[in-house]
């Protein structure tokens, strides 16, 4: 097996898949690794605990090596219940042990490709979403969120599970567009997705406070099938009760909660909510926050009080910005190419090759 630093041309990204904890369980029938300068210094069979101590890794509970090691298994490696193509990097930090796993761009797009998006969506939708996926992977590699990661394998970027159930739909897709990604006037474009806008997606600025041209709202009924498209959900008035005290409003029989504020597009900006004389008015996003994220689904919602509590109803799921899943999935069921999607949601942009 060559040493990870001898793997040439391909582009890899770093992954922190495990931070925060004392130790990390390595798994594989063959599990080597090597030191910073591509020495092998240890090697095992089945699994491996690696603690920290201090700033320094020790193998299976003995052995105290340095403060990074890159692991590799063969036929291949599981940290935890992650399935991972290529290499970790295992580095020791305060006690801690961060798993960052080096993956081929390509596998973890696919891989990110298969937690956010169905199977059962059109090829042409899943490609325009794996190229929004990669050019949101090599915008975040260029600016990276640590020195050691590129990218958090949740959902503070995007989520990446290892590449267990990758099925073959999201490895087509992502093969179909290997490389592309999108531009705008030269630059990475910023391209979120979510999964149903509800009629209309939303601008950036009225999300994040920063106007950004590609990112402006669109009308959308592509995704008029989504099962999102419209939702409601009753809030009791138990529930209303603590989002009201997690909110900093403490409680009482008069309690109210009502919609104060809206962005252009319709969706609710601000939220007031007033109980004995007390009354405070907070970002809608941070009520979405403490209701749960998949109670109020959206910011385009209507909050209207019913007998024992709320009722709260909405259209579509998610932030609103950027490309809309559901209606890049309507899209190509009506004949779009993923390039006809991408343009759509992000106008004003290109499509070009990674490497231009
Ligand atoms: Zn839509």
């Amino acid at each position: 097996m060559a040493s990870p630093s001898e793997v040439r041309g391909t582009r890899f990204i770093r992954v922190l898949i495990s931070g925060g904890t004392p130790d990390v369980v390595l798994g594989g029938e063959t599990i080597r690794a090597w030191g910073p300068d591509g020495r092998l210094v240890a090697e095992a069979a089945g699994r491996v605990t690696l603690g920290a101590v201090g700033g320094r890794i020790r193998w299976n509970g003995s052995r105290l090596l340095g403060d990074t090691l890159d692991a590799a298994g063969v036929p291949d490696l599981r940290v935890g219940n992650r399935y991972v193509v290529g290499r970790v990097r295992l580095l020791a930090r305060k006690g801690e042990v961060l798993a960052v796993a080096v993956v081929p761009l390509e596998s973890y797009v696919a891989a990110v490709l298969s937690r956010e998006a169905p199977a059962r969506f059109h090829p042409e939708a899943l490609a325009a979403i794996a190229v929004a996926v990669r050019t949101y992977a090599v915008g975040a590699a260029a600016k990276p969120r640590d020195p050691a990661y590129d990218v958090v394998g949740s959902v503070e970027d995007q989520v990446f599970d290892g590449m267990d159930g990758v099925a073959a739909v999201f490895r087509e897709a992502t093969d179909r567009t290997r490389g592309l990604v999108v531009r705008y006037r030269g630059e990475l474009a910023r391209t979120v997705y979510h999964s149903t806008c509800g009629g209309r997606t939303e601008d950036a600025g009225s999300v994040w406070g920063k106007d950004i041209p590609y990112l402006r709202s669109q009308f959308c009924d592509d995704c008029a099938d989504s099962p999102v498209y419209r939702w409601e959900y009753r809030m009791s008035g138990t529930e209303g009760r603590r989002v009201a005290t997690a909110l900093g409003v403490p409680p009482g029989t008069d309690l109210s909660i009502a919609v104060t504020g809206r962005t252009p597009t319709g969706r609710a900006s601000r939220v007031r909510i007033s109980s004995g004389g007390v009354s405070m008015e907070v970002q809608a996003a941070e009520f979405r926050k403490a209701a749960g994220y998949a109670n109020v689904r959206s910011l385009k919602m209507e909050i209207v009080p019913v007998a024992g509590g709320w009722r709260v109803t909405g259209e579509g799921w998610g932030h609103g910005v950027g490309l809309c899943q559901f209606g890049a999935n309507g899209m190509a069921r009506r004949g779009a190419g993923f390039r006809e999607i991408l343009l759509r949601y992000y106008p004003g942009t290109e499509i070009t090759g990674e490497t231009p």
